[in-house]
């Protein structure tokens, strides 16, 4: 398939320069000062995805299962995320969390999402009525009771990328940006106009991951459903101020959180992001980013599920796209601070499109972040929230997985 040029050669190539991807490099590189490390990302500047549209919310990892991958690697990763800010001088917010119940009847999973917080290591108390006030006067709670995470914080993900960016490349990580990556045989990849040898490749190709991994023969039970965001702004003039992160209970059976209200870490407060699914992977605006093939296979699986209504996609998909229309958006964030008033949310450009993994075969969400492995590749697969917080102890988690298997 690659006719010859010119090969440049890598220990390892990295497909893919969002937080998964960087957080691979700077770990390889921890690791061994000498190894010959790529990063191709097929945009012109880092964080044009996922990594830099996302909320910036560090979570303490309260909402995963323990045993999962979430569960294990959320809080430590939160953990060195921070200090990787503190130590750099970029942005933290100590902003905390408070999940309230919007409705009758979330007590009770309130407290399952206590015991996970317990299990997987993050701080979270219990907090009555008088307390919700004092942390959050403009926060309500449907039963009194709220479950307050003080850790959580917020950072600011494009000074992450591009810090990240510039001190790989100091490290003597080549980033190769508008490089895209379109086909691999045993040994060598073409990429733009590219022909590159390896001795390992890593797919950290968001919303395109399971197509790069099928290239490779790996993931072909699983296809990309992908899921935007879409964010309204507090008007700064409105008269109510936010100082926290606000959520609701969540539903747990989807990997999404319900619109909440983020902080960012110079104080614009931000309602959203929606969790509707999207008809094409980078379908950020009006149609761009559809083509006929995705939309095929998209509106295929959508239908589907809604049938089977498997993990209560019909309610999803019910109540999500009803939030496309902004009344009904601002009904969900009103549960949360019933001062809010419609009109006190302003449009923004913020929108990001969750790679959220889908498995054929069972025929439902994965829920875990995933990692398969082929004979010289590795592939990222379902790296969704807490993708972000969790980048730095997933990268130690794949490669000491690579290590073991050496
Ligand atoms: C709306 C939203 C809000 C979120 N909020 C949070 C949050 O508050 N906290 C949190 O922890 N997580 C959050 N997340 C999740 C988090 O953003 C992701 O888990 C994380 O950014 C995934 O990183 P990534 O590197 O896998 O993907 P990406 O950032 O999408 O990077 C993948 C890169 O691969 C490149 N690429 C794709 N195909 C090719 C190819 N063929 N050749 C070369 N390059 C290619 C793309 O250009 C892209 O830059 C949120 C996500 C969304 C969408």
């Amino acid at each position: 398939v690659l006719r010859s040029r010119r090969v440049k050669s890598y220990d390892t190539i990295i497909i893919g320069g969002g937080i998964v991807g960087l957080a691979l490099a700077r770990e390889l590189r921890a690791r061994d000062a000498k190894r010959t490390i790529a990063v191709l990302d097929k945009e012109p500047a880092l964080g044009r995805h996922a990594s830099g549209r996302n909320s910036g919310v560090l979570h303490s990892g309260i909402y995963y299962p323990p045993a999962s991958l979430k569960g294990r690697l959320c809080n430590e990763g939160a953990r060195l995320m921070r200090a990787y800010c503190e130590e750099h001088g970029l942005p933290v917010a100590p902003t905390g969390k408070l999940i309230v119940p919007s409705r009758e009847g979330e007590d009770a999973q309130l407290d399952s999402l206590l015991e996970r917080a317990r299990a997987n290591g993050a701080q979270a108390e219990i907090v009555g009525e008088r307390e919700i006030a004092e942390l959050e006067p403009e926060a309500h709670s449907a039963s009194g009771r709220a479950l307050f995470s003080p850790n959580t914080c917020v950072v600011d993900p494009k000074a992450v990328m591009s810090h990240l960016g510039a001190s790989l490349r100091d490290s003597g990580v080549d980033i190769l940006l508008g490089c895209e990556f379109r086909v691999a045989d045993d040994d060598t990849l073409l990429a733009g106009d590219q022909r590159l040898a390896y001795g390992t490749v890593i797919n950290a190709a968001g919303l395109h991951a399971d197509r790069v991994a099928q290239l490779f023969g790996c993931g072909l039970q699983y296809t990309i459903l992908p899921f935007k965001g879409l964010y309204y702004q507090l008007d700064p003039n409105a008269p109510i101020k936010i100082r926290r992160l606000i959520y609701p209970v969540p539903d747990l059976r989807v990997p999404f959180l319900g619109v909440h209200f983020t902080v960012s870490t110079t104080g614009n407060v931000y309602a959203g992001p929606t969790a509707i699914p999207a008809l094409g992977r980078e379908n950020y605006r009006g149609t761009e980013g559809i083509s006929p093939r995705d939309l095929t296979s998209i509106g295929a699986t959508i239908v589907r599920q809604y049938a089977s209504n498997k993990q209560g996609f019909r309610t999803l998909v019910h109540e999500e796209g009803r939030r496309f229309i902004k009344r009904y958006f601002a009904d969900a964030a009103r549960a949360l601070v019933p001062r809010l008033k419609t009109e006190y949310l302003v449009p923004c450009t913020k929108v990001g499109i969750r790679a959220q993994l889908f498995d054929r075969e069972k025929q439902e969400l994965v829920m875990d972040f995933l990692v398969e492995r082929g004979e010289r590749s590795l592939h990222v697969l379902n790296a969704v929230s807490p993708g972000f917080t969790s980048a730095f102890s997933f990268a130690r988690y794949v490669l000491d997985g690579l290590d073991r298997a050496a």
